[in-house]
């Protein structure tokens, strides 16, 4: 008799989605077991990308200063976190930080800006960054800049944007507690622009924010639905000076079924375990290798996070390798190297160590 993980992955692998019902116990069901519900998602992320990692990093083109009020957001118009605001940067700046990328083994670049979304002059600006990036570097470019009409798709899908995020972040009957100056609509207006004209999207959600397991299935959904290639989990980062607390939901087991819940739900689609990796799957961030394919390394828009170097050894010992790029001109990890943290050489205890 086939047991629900299976029936999970089997329901997966033939492009269905689980049943509501089952997407419910992937959360919630205590006798559904992590390691062979990770086993299942792991068959399912295996079938589509292998043990490939694709590696992601974030260039925040332009901080703060932003009208809207999204309360998990520290760029926000009522944050009082104590970040540096700084209009849209050079283009000699944007460009040295994609070289950097690149050479650092990203293979995508994703530019983020903030603010309600780009004029129609800053949207044609955008426009000529991405086809020089693309020009000169081999990475995939993408852009968050928010909320994109038809007439700004067509403008940067005619100049070869790879990705347009734009996020969801939770459910419809949710987004209302933690944004009021634009609406649910408006996201997913959004993202059927970049779909009309031919951009890829990336759009995923942020687990911690007070939702229940309804917002979560919904929101899986919904990614389905608009069939988002691109699904970035994030989990939620408590900056102090923001409006959003956080639930005490995030248990490391949670954030891994999460992913492995959009996983089942979205099988072929880059699932990325992403902001808040770090600080809330703390020492079980390999597991969440299994069902997710790709990662950010470097931190995040205003919050630190790993840097690229720990988080390939991490890869490397997991069993999984990276999706690299051309450029790359960085070490890889030596599958024997014992290291711990701290300065190089501060192997022995300082107590046994012969003075120098
Ligand atoms: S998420 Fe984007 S739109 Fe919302 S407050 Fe932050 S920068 Fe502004």
């Amino acid at each position: 008799m086939s047991t629900l993980y299976d029936k999970l992955a089997e329901q997966a692998l033939a492009g269905a989605a689980p049943t509501e019902d089952q997407a419910r116990q992937v959360i919630e069901d205590e006798s559904l077991r992590l390691l062979p519900l990770l086993d299942a998602a792991f068959r399912v992320r295996e079938e589509h990308f292998g043990r490939e990692v694709i590696i992601h990093v974030l260039n925040n083109v332009q901080n703060g200063l932003c009208p809207e009020d999204c309360g998990y957001c520290s760029q926000n118009k009522d944050s009082e976190a104590p970040i540096r605001k700084y209009p849209m940067k050079s283009d000699e700046e944007i460009f040295a930080e994609a070289e950097a990328a690149a050479k650092d083994g990203a293979s995508r670049y994703c530019m983020v800006l903030s603010g309600r979304g780009p004029t129609l002059e800053r949207t044609k600006k955008l426009a000529q960054l991405v086809r020089d990036l693309k020009s000169k570097y081999p990475v995939d470019v993408c852009i968050s800049a928010g909320i994109i009409d038809d007439e700004k798709a067509k403008i940067l899908g005619d100049a070869g944007l790879d990705r347009l995020n734009h996020n969801l972040n939770t459910s419809e009957a949710h987004y209302n507690e933690v944004t009021s100056t634009h609406t649910y609509a408006d996201r997913v207006a959004t993202l059927r622009a970049a779909n009309k004209f031919g951009i890829g999207t990336c759009s995923g959600l942020i687990v911690g924010m007070g939702e229940g397991t309804d917002d979560l299935i919904e929101v899986a959904f919904r990614l389905r639905e608009l069939e988002v290639p691109s699904i970035p989990v994030n989990f939620f980062i408590p900056i102090d000076g923001t409006q959003v607390s956080p639930d005490g939901s995030l248990t490391p087991e949670h954030c891994l079924r999460v992913l492995c819940l959009m996983r089942f739900v979205n099988p072929s689609a880059e699932i990325r375990m992403a902001g808040g990796r770090e600080g809330n799957l703390r020492h079980m961030q390999p597991l969440g290798l299994y069902p997710a394919n790709s990662l950010f390394v470097e931190g995040y828009l205003t919050t630190r996070g790993d840097a690229s170097r720990e988080t390939y050894q991490m890869i490397a010992d997991a069993g999984f390798t990276i999706s690299g790029n051309s450029d790359y001109d960085g070490p890889l990890p030596e599958t024997n190297a014992f290291r711990l943290p701290g300065p190089l050489g501060d192997l022995l205890k300082p107590d046994v160590a012969a003075q120098s």
